[in-house]
């Protein structure tokens, strides 16, 4: 087992660091639908910026997680979670989707932009009632002329109202297919920007098509099993583990900060052994949660048979212990806490989410149950 980063990934972990610590990659409070624009282009602007550093590229052609991939996903997720996520649905789920399965023509016109951050992916691909992956989908593309028309609708689309393009997925010739849509194109509409528990600065939207046009040149598919839903599903899952561990951070820090400094009772209440504790089962968690999200990454990086057993052990472990920490975080921050805006009372409300969203946490122990009964 080997933890250690390549060249480019602690490169890129370092132009990371650099660009956090320049400022201005912090998600402004844009949570209204009404604020859809000014989030477009301030998300369009900070794309940019980690584009430019390389962010939106790495493990995109190869569809591979890694040590390196992690360590550098991990500041961006403390400092910025919203622009952390719209991101990579953009470059490491819908980028990585066409890159593994899109035709070379299809890559050579979109991936570019993806990688640079100046075009905005998204992915639809659950639908209500199917979050196991080899459901039935109510979404279908019948063949017509050039191309497909394509019908059905879905829940939740992160970068819905802002995206470019979208990869939705779908049943097409006795098979699946992501049909990449435009937005404006005929047929599609993206529903009301969803008011949202957490990743506030995200934009969520349903979205339907209704006999929406999409040309043969703009399908990727159609594929005759699941395997492409089953690698979509897993890097979703990479994405979340990893965003876990960027609340964690970020609501960890904040606590020891506040506990050094605040005082009560005529003490800085880290003096309390209560606090101490708290501190100490928190540190704990995060550094483990860091392990096994690298010995996963370091798994599907060797492409290890283990793999998909491990990638599944660190999603539910990673998002749960993000819940637990960042509740404890709140706690010792008491009143202050309490109030909107800061890591720990965020970290929290965004947690929720990534125990959901992806493979959910009932489900990925259940899918463990069952690698384990069949002896990996
Ligand atoms: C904010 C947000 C953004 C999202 N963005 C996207 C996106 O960009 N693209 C996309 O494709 N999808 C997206 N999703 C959908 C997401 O990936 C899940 O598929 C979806 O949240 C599943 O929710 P559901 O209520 O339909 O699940 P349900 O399947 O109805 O599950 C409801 C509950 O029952 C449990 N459950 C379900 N089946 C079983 C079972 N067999 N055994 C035990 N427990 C079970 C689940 O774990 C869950 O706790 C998003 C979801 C949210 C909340």
């Amino acid at each position: 087992m080997n933890f250690d980063h390549s060249a480019t990934e602690e490169e890129l972990r370092q132009r990371i660091q650099e660009l956090l610590e320049r400022g201005g990659l912090a998600d402004p409070d844009f949570r209204h639908s009404g604020d859809t624009p000014q989030l477009r282009s301030s998300l369009l602007a900070r794309f940019k910026r980690v584009g430019e550093a390389g962010y939106l590229s790495l493990g995109v052609d190869d569809g591979k997680n890694s040590p390196g991939l992690i360590a550098a996903r991990e500041p961006l997720a403390a400092v910025a979670p919203s622009l952390f996520l719209a991101a990579e649905v953009s470059a490491r789920l819908f980028g990585r989707l066409l890159s593994v399965y899109g035709r070379a023509s299809q890559k050579g016109e979109i991936l570019p932009d993806i990688k640079s951050g100046s075009l905005i992916g998204a992915v639809g691909l659950a639908e209500t009632g199917m979050s196991v992956e080899n459901n039935p989908f109510h979404t279908k593309g019948v063949a017509e002329g050039e191309g497909f028309r394509v019908s059905g609708s879905k829940a939740h689309v992160v970068n819905g109202p802002l995206a470019d393009l979208i990869a939705v997925a779908g049943e097409c010739d006795g098979g699946i297919a992501f049909f990449m849509v435009r937005s404006g194109t005929r047929g599609l509409s993206i529903g009301e920007r969803l008011n949202t528990l957490g990743y506030n600065g995200v934009a969520i939207s349903p979205l339907s098509l209704q006999g929406c046009f999409v040309p043969a040149a703009s399908v990727i598919g159609p594929f005759p099993g699941t395997e492409a839903i089953r690698a979509l599903r897993a890097w979703e899952d990479e994405i979340l583990t990893a965003a876990s561990l960027g609340l964690m951070r970020s609501a960890h820090e904040a606590s020891v900060r506040y506990a050094k400094s605040h005082q009560s009772g005529g003490k800085p209440i880290i003096a309390f052994q209560e606090v101490g504790f708290k501190l100490a089962e928190m540190h704990t968690l995060l550094e483990t949660a860091r392990l096994l999200a690298f010995r996963a990454a370091w798994m599907a990086d060797a492409a290890e048979r283990e793999a998909p057993l491990l990638g599944r052990c660190a999603k539910v472990f990673c998002t749960e212990a993000a819940e637990r920490l960042t509740s404890s975080a709140l706690q010792i921050l008491g009143q202050e806490g309490f109030k909107h805006s800061n890591p720990a009372e965020e970290g929290y409300r965004n947690a929720k989410y990534l125990q959901i969203a992806g493979t959910s946490s009932e489900i990925s122990r259940m899918k463990i149950g069952d690698i384990l009964l069949e002896g990996h």
